[in-house]
This record gives C-alpha cells, structure tokens and sequence, in this order.
C-alpha cells in the first residue's frame, strides 16, 4: 500500500467507521463528475484488491486490511474473501454507523421526498437547498481532518446540500437556483427537521390616482398608532383606505401571501391626484403561493375593484434590484398641473414674467413648514425645466410644471414664508394659493 490516497484510507478505516460517503468526501476535490459514495467505494474496492493480493500470497498484512475493510468499511467484497479464505470476521461494528455522519446520508431520499411534500403549497421556478449541522458533528469532522492531514475534502454541509438539491430537482422537475432561489428548503438531517424559507414575489408597474383624498400607503392614527381609538373610530387608521391597501388587496388575493409592502418612486400629496402615464412602484409580496399569474388578469382585477380611485398599468415581474433603483430614482423628472389662486387680479405680462422667470430656474427650498415634524430641516436646490401658465379667470391660473423630483410644488406656489425662493407669491407680489395639484408624469430613467 504505498499510494499516498489509498495508505490515508486505510488509515482512516482502521481508526474510524467510515461509510462510502464520509470516506470518498475526504477525497472530494480529487477526480471530476463523481459522487462522494461512488469515490469511496472506489477506495475500498482497490484497498480490498490489493489486500486479497497480499492475502493470497500469505501474508497477514492482507488479512489484517481485509478485516478493517470488512468491520469498519462495511465493505461487503472484503467480507465474503474472508469467508472463502475461512477466516474469521470481526463482530465489532456489523451495527455499521459511520462516525461521521451517523449514517445520515442513507435518509437523503426520505429528506428530499417530505422536503417535496412542503413545497406541494407553492408555486416556484426555481430553489435552493440550506443545511443546517448540530455544531458537534462538524467540529467532530475538522478534528478527524487534522488528524489525517486531509487536503482535499469539502465539507459535509455541501455535499448534503448537492445531493438533497439533485434529488429534489430530479423529483419536482425544477432547477436548483444559487443566485436568487425564489425558495429555499432548510433541513437539518441530524434532527429530521424541514422548513421552507419562501422568497417575495416583486411585480413592477405604473399607478394613476383618480381620486384626491387617498394617501399613498397605510397611514396610521396619529393618536393611537395603528392600535384604534375612538379619534380613529376604532380602525387604527387615518384615512380608511390608500393606494397601497387598494392595490395590495387585490395581489394578496391572487397570490395567497401573507403581507405586501409597496415601493414607489416618490409619492404625491393625499390632496393631489397622480395621473398621465402613472407613477412606477413596485409590489413585494411575502411568501407567495402562486407566482405563475397571469399579469393582464391581476391588472383588468384591480382596475376593476379600484374603478374610479387607482388604475394600475404595465404589471411586470421583477426583483429587489428594482426596489433599489426605485429609491435612487428621486431625481428623475417630474411634470404637474396646479391650479393657482390670487389674492389680487393679475395681468398678462404676470404670466409671462412667471414664464420666463421659472422656465429654467433653480429654486432653493427649506423643508416645508407642514412637513417639517417628520423632516430634517435642510435647504434643497431643484431645477424647474420648464414652465407653462394659462388664465382661467381674473384671479386663477393654471400652471405646468416639469422639475427634478422632489420639488414641493406647493410651496413653490406659496412661497412658505419666504422658505422657497423664487416662488409665485414672490415673483408677482401676489399671494399665491394652490387649489388643486396634480401629478401628470413621472420619468423614469432605466
Ligand atoms: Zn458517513
Ligand atoms: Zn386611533
């Protein structure tokens, strides 16, 4: 026995019950396309060959290494030799649990067949296997390992992980998915236990608001926080319904989740209405059972129960990357409509000065007074590209605008008390009022 693999082999045995498994894995990163057991059978078969070869020529090193391959090898071939040579096997360890992995890898099939049962709840493309080792039995392999000076192992938890992960493919016909798994399976083959871990759904899109008076997303009791009290009429809310609870309801219903949570790039007053081509968002669903939806569907639905409130547009399935470019999105352009009120009449040149002032302008903005409880008190520079200004009536005007998000277009009217420079009431001294606000169009830049 003078191969540098086989003599550690041997070694191994002779110290340690070891099934094909544990003893190719210690192997593991030498030769390519092979599985762990059929590496260790492999050993044991050339251990066995060369043993019944010195055996045969009648020397007792060879019995001995039969004996080993026979007791803590379970090795079946070295056995019956010592049968024929009628020699006596060893009772020690015919129990056949293997030191390292207490035979856990003959529960694999049983593992993935309960882990497929769980999964029969959901709808998924693609997953990922997560093991889960009791601590012991690995610092129990890192000692085996520096006692045999083993260099080319992996390690339990990823060969556990590969076969449950080929077994479950094979039986659910899915792919096994490492990047972003829409469902991960954790088990723990020492106590038997499997849990899914279900990724969120993500679906991008657009949404109009029709309606003045709807905030963007949940909007809690401001006396009670969400609890409910009789301010609140017992719903723990401000208002009784939003965007976000108007859209969400209807995705929960198709998807049976558990919870949504919506992503939007940016958000306009609950006074203001959002129209044009809609504001994107994206909607995160948590442990969806359904994912194959049909997304035309799922759209005529909501603007069917949203009729008059919310209309969604241009459903698309997407990702957490996403959410993430949706939120650095704040300086995109945005366009409005405000309707405009004076305190005094006003001229034609006053609308042309307006024009030709804003067109183009930086306008420099601290925080709004109304918003300033929730806000840092900052001073924000926003560039307004464009400005159009139509009379109404001797007193109102309609004005459009095209700025960089995040400009507070009401005060942009008003002027916040000298806050917001340039303003309206300030170009035409003039106190300016918004009437009503609209939101015409987001730009999204992909
Ligand atoms: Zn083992
Ligand atoms: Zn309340």
């Amino acid at each position: 026995m003078d191969s540098g693999i086989l003599e550690k082999a041997l070694k191994m045995l002779e110290k340690r019950p070891l099934c094909d498994h544990c003893l190719g894995r210690q192997f593991a990163l030498l030769g390519h396309g092979v599985e762990n057991d059929a590496r260790g059978k492999a050993i044991k078969l050339a251990l066995t060959l060369e043993a019944h070869a010195l055996a045969l020529s009648k020397t007792e090193e060879g019995i001995k290494a039969l004996k080993i391959l026979a007791t803590n090898g379970f090795f079946e071939t070295a056995k019956e030799i010592l049968h024929k040579m009628k020699r006596r096997v060893p009772e020690k360890n015919l129990l056949k649990t293997c030191f390292l992995c207490e035979n856990k890898f003959e529960t694999t099939d049983d593992l993935a067949k309960r882990a497929l049962k769980q999964l029969e709840d959901y709808e998924y493309n693609n997953f990922l296997v997560g093991v889960e080792l009791p601590l012991f039995i690995e610092e129990r392999e890192d000692e085996f390992r520096a006692e045999f000076g083993v260099g080319y192992a992996e390690s339990m938890r990823t060969e556990f992980g590969r076969i449950l992960g080929k077994k479950i493919a094979l039986y659910s016909e899915k792919a096994v998915e490492h990047k972003k798994p829409e469902v991960v399976v954790l088990v723990d083959p020492f106590t038997n236990k499997i849990g899914l871990q279900v990724n969120p759904l993500f679906i991008s899109g657009r949404y109009k608001k029709l309606a003045r008076g709807i905030p963007q997303s949940k909007w809690f009791c401001s006396n009670c926080r969400g609890k409910g009290c009789e301010k609140c009429n017992w719903t723990g809310k401000m208002y009784q319904e939003s965007v976000e609870e108007i859209i969400g309801k209807l995705f929960l219903d198709a998807t049976g989740g558990a919870k949504t949570s919506f992503h939007a790039s940016g958000r306009e007053d609950i006074d203001a209405r959002m129209l044009g081509k809609g504001r994107p968002f994206v909607i995160e669903i948590s442990k969806p059972k359904k994912r194959f939806l049909d997304l035309k569907k799922l759209e005529n639905d909501v603007n069917a129960y949203a009729r008059g409130k919310v209309e969604v547009s241009n459903l698309k399935f997407s990702n957490k990357d996403a959410v993430r470019k949706l939120k650095k999105a704040e300086s995109t352009q945005k366009e409005y409509r405000v309707i405009v009120e004076f305190e005094n009449e006003i001229t034609k040149e006053d609308m042309q000065l307006l024009e030709d002032k804003l067109t183009n302008s930086i306008i420099k903005q601290k925080t709004p007074t109304r918003v300033l409880h929730r806000r840092a008190d900052l001073t924000r520079e926003k560039y307004i590209y464009d400005v159009k200004v139509k009379v109404l009536s001797p007193k109102k005007v309609e004005m459009k605008i095209r700025c960089q998000g995040g400009l507070y277009v009401k005060e942009l009217v008003t002027g916040d008390d000298g806050r917001t420079t340039p303003s309206v009431s300030e170009l035409l001294k003039n106190r300016a009022k918004p009437i009503k606000l609209d939101v015409l169009n987001v730009v999204i830049k992909d």
